[in-house]
């Protein structure tokens, strides 16, 4: 078939080397006129690790990341409220603290391999039907026909409003300044760091691989300006507070970015035009999530490889793809339904201005993480495959779960 991605990121790159591997006449169209190694740290899940092993990217990813395999949640004053392990979870595969431009760069390097045609500086603003499928609208004309339009264009999709299936599309208030920084000396160590004052402030600390770590501060979108118009000094003298034994990293930060959140449900994630071609989503365009729980990308990659297992057991022409996309849709739902409701019970505990439920958070924490088998819902949760506390997510058409990448070497 052929196959338009829209948006090189985290899904679009996957998705696309996926469905070339399956012989599918692949081309992306990307907005930025120069994608690069941009953005923060992310915390790859052992499900995302699959992917990417499926790719031949592990080793890879490996090499400029570090293992998190804690998370140690804190107030600002130092009382612990969530210390957890991977090890709580016997066969729980650590997750990967990795810079977001590394990632990035292992994916377009994987886009390029295959001498995918990427054109950059093109922005969708449509998908339409035309004689012989459908056609991609850009600012410079027309693209296509395209038996297949896979919308990976984000949080922000156009994609998903032309296709007109967004059932809530709601930006969160708070979102986050961030930067990434030297960390030489390992202080952030193996751990997902967390500070938290009430429900309006709070650091984050990830170890992001090569000897740096991400630094995330949490604030709302009205009061983001005034932060980084008061500059790096009035910043740091805020954040300070929050950090013991972690300031050298707030020394280090040099500039601050903002980053903001949204929400997104879609009613279906696939429409098939008359003629049996068909636009789908994937990835935020799909399900945008607050970055809560770290499961965003692992996600948008179990997004790629469902669809890819999808389209490769429906073969190479359009008369199945309608089938192949409702299953699809079908093995994602449970999946991203169980991320969407834990990430949007927990924004307004960790990021809102419902202050009073800090109390209650900080009281309640650490009895309930000390109850018998929570902290391995926690870390089940935090791996990115659970459909409910007692289910993990498995791919379509392959009889196993998702979250067991080899231990050392790719599959390819
Ligand atoms: C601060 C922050 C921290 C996060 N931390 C984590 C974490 O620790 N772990 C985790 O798993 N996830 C995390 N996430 C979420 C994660 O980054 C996303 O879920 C993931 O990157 C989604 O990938 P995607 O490919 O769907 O979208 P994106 O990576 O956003 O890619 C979309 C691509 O489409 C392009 N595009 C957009 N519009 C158009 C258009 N009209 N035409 C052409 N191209 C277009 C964009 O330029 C971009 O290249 C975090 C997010 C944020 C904001």
């Amino acid at each position: 078939m052929r196959v338009a991605v829209t948006g090189l990121g985290t899904a679009g790159a996957a998705v696309a080397a996926l469905l070339h591997d399956l012989g599918h006449d692949v081309t992306v169209l990307e907005q930025a006129p120069d994608p690069g190694p941009v953005g923060a740290g992310l915390w790859l899940q052992g499900m995302g690790q699959t992917v990417l092993d499926r790719l031949g990217l592990l080793d890879a990813l490996r090499a400029v990341s570090t293992p998190v395999d804690r998370v140690d949640v804190r107030t600002a004053a130092g009382r612990q409220l969530v210390a957890v392990g991977y090890d709580d979870l016997p066969g729980a595969v650590p997750a990967l603290g990795v810079h977001r431009g590394d990632l990035f760069g292992l994916l377009q390097g994987a886009v390029g391999a295959r001498g995918i045609p990427v054109e950059t500086g093109v922005r969708v603003t449509g998908v339409a039907p035309a004689a012989g499928g459908l056609v991609v609208g850009t600012g410079v004309g027309h693209r296509g026909p395209f038996d297949l339009v896979v919308g990976a264009d984000g949080s922000r999709s156009v994609v998903r409003e032309a296709l007109g299936v967004t059932r809530r599309d709601h930006p969160y208030g708070y979102g986050a300044l961030w930067a990434v920084v030297d960390d030489p000396h390992g202080l952030a160590g193996g751990t997902l760091h967390q500070r938290l004052r009430g429900t309006r402030q709070y650091l984050g600390v990830l170890p992001t691989g090569s000897g740096r770590a991400s630094v995330f501060w949490s604030v709302h979108q009205d009061r983001m300006g005034a932060t980084l118009a008061a500059g790096l000094d009035a910043w740091r003298a805020e954040a300070e507070p929050f950090a013991s034994g972690l300031e050298p990293l707030l020394e280090r930060v040099g500039r601050l970015l903002p980053a903001v959140y949204r929400d997104v449900v879609v009613r279906r994630p696939s429409r098939m035009s008359g003629d049996g071609a068909a636009v789908v989503l994937v990835g935020d365009a799909a399900h945008a999530m607050s970055p809560q729980l770290g499961t965003g990308a692992s996600l948008a990659l179990a997004d790629a490889w469902t669809l890819a297992l999808c389209v490769g057991e429906a073969g190479r022409g359009r008369a199945r793809l309608g089938e192949a996309l409702e299953t699809y849709a079908a093995s994602r739902r449970r999946h991203l339904r169980w991320y969407q409701w834990w990430t949007r019970l927990m924004m307004p505990v960790f990021q809102s201005d419902l202050v009073p439920l800090a109390g209650v958070r900080d009281l309640a924490a650490p009895v309930v993480c000390g109850l018998p088998g929570v902290p391995r819902l926690l870390v089940g949760t935090l791996c990115g495959d659970r459909t409910s506390p007692w289910s993990r997510w498995t791919p379509p058409y392959t009889g196993r779960g998702a979250s067991a990448p080899s231990p050392r070497s790719s599959a390819g």
